[in-house]
């Protein structure tokens, strides 16, 4: 399965996502009645004077994460472990944008559970200026949102 990337034009900026994340994410499409959730981290960089965003990572489901057919719960440390490893061997310029995870549903939306989620995690870093992007990658399709936390809301960019 070959993707292209995706380039999503959102309030005056640019956000890529590389098409390798996309072939990595789409690999645990939720098809078969069987299949759990996945997920992982987002890691991705700015482009300072744009203000672009580049979403060039993604971790892949390790073994302590918690699945369902309607749960994804990031447990294992591993996901963070390759976050800062990636982020100590490249001076420093790759930032954690976000989450990702499967839906067993074709067009995604997500879930109470997952805006408490996505509010969690900005409130635990606690950067008011900080960028969110979360991905939720559907049966037919995905969805992007940004998490602005100072309107407390995830808008829909993709
Ligand atoms: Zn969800």
């Amino acid at each position: 399965m070959r993707n292209k990337d995706i380039i999503i034009n959102a309030s005056e900026r640019k956000v890529k996502i590389d098409k390798e994340i996309l072939d990595k994410m789409y690999m645990y499409k939720q098809l078969r009645f069987r299949d759990k959730e996945a997920g992982g981290i987002l890691i991705g960089r700015e482009e300072k004077n744009t203000g672009n965003w580049f979403i060039e990572y993604a971790t892949e489901p390790y073994p302590k994460d918690r699945r369902g057919r309607y749960y994804f719960d990031r447990k294992d440390k591993q996901h963070i472990y390759f976050y800062k490893r990636l982020y100590e061997e490249n001076f420093q310029i790759y930032a954690y944008v976000g989450e990702w995870h499967t839906h067993p549903e074709d067009y995604p939306n997500y879930s109470s559970i997952d805006i408490k989620g996505w509010r969690n995690i900005a409130e635990e870093i606690n950067d008011i200026d900080k960028t969110y992007f979360h991905i939720i990658v559907g049966r037919k399709d995905i969805g992007v949102w940004e998490y602005i936390q100072k309107i407390d809301r995830a808008l829909r960019i993709y």
